[in-house]
């Protein structure tokens, strides 16, 4: 169990980093809710693990701005005094083939989901250190690993996601410090919803399990990798995506 952490999910506000945020608070773990826009969902997730009797804050914080997330984690230490996992969950798309693909939407993809876990880890990691133990997990994704036509910078940001993790993973294991990776499939989400029913189709029909994944598939991933029992893995990109890459 979690009891006596501290963890920060970023992206907690809707979706699979609110699922995560409800499953590590239900483990006992007080809860670090982070959100970029979406205050009113994010008081909703702080409002139910309240009511269950979990130990929870909410934090604005832009995480593809580095000062931003710099003051972010520093804010958290000061509070909680001390920080033992972190989830790097905050993720965008802005799907388009290469070729009409502006430069803006490149840049915005890549700041938000690889250069956001730069920015929080480049500041969590040092606390860790000190604290000789931590869990990091970075959300990536099955188009980081086998690529996706019209999501050039998604995939180049979740794939940079893998390495960012082994690379983090190889600084900080001396000092207890587990990194690893997350790369969920098709999972409902806001982020899948928007697909037309002929790409869910098609997508289901890829997958061997037969179905899209649910939030709470990769809040249970995400816990174990947080916990103790999780403590000789590091580096690792563990799918969460019903057998569709292997
Ligand atoms: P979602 O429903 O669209 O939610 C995205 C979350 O990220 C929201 O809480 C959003 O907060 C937050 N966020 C976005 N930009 C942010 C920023 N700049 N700073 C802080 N928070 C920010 O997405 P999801 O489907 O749950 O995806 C969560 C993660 O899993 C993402 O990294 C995604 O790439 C990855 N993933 C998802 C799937 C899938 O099928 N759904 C598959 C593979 C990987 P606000 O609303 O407050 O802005």
């Amino acid at each position: 169990m979690l009891e006596g952490k501290t963890a920060i999910v970023t992206g907690a506000s809707r979706g699979i980093g609110r699922a995560i945020a409800l499953e590590l608070a239900s483990r006992g773990a007080a809860v670090v809710i982070n959100y970029n826009g979406s205050e009113g969902k994010a008081r909703e997730v702080e409002k139910q693990i309240r009511e269950n009797g979990g130990s929870v804050s909410v934090y604005q914080c832009d995480v593809a701005d580095y000062g931003q997330c710099g003051k972010f984690i520093q804010d958290v230490i000061k509070e909680y005094g001390r920080l033992d996992i972190l989830v790097n969950n905050a993720g965008i798309t802005r799907d388009g083939l290469l070729m009409k693909m502006s430069e803006e939407d490149f840049d915005k993809v890549i700041d938000t989901n690889l250069k956001g876990a730069f920015n929080t880890i480049r500041f969590a990691s040092r606390q860790m250190l000190k604290q000789k133990s931590g869990r990091i997990i970075n959300m990536s994704s099955v188009s980081g690993v086998a690529g996706n036509a019209g999501q050039a910078n998604y995939a180049a940001s979740k794939a940079g996601l893998i390495g960012l993790t082994k690379a983090a993973a190889r600084e900080l294991a001396s000092r207890g410090v587990t990194v690893n990776a997350i790369a969920p499939g098709f999972i409902e989400t806001d982020m899948t919803d928007v697909l037309s029913e002929q790409v869910k189709e098609a997508s289901v029909a890829q997958i061997p399990l037969g179905r899209f994944g649910r939030p709470e598939h990769v809040a249970a991933a995400a816990a174990f990798l947080a916990s103790e029992e999780a403590g000789y893995i590091t580096g690792q990109v563990l799918h969460v995506d019903g057998g569709m890459v292997m």
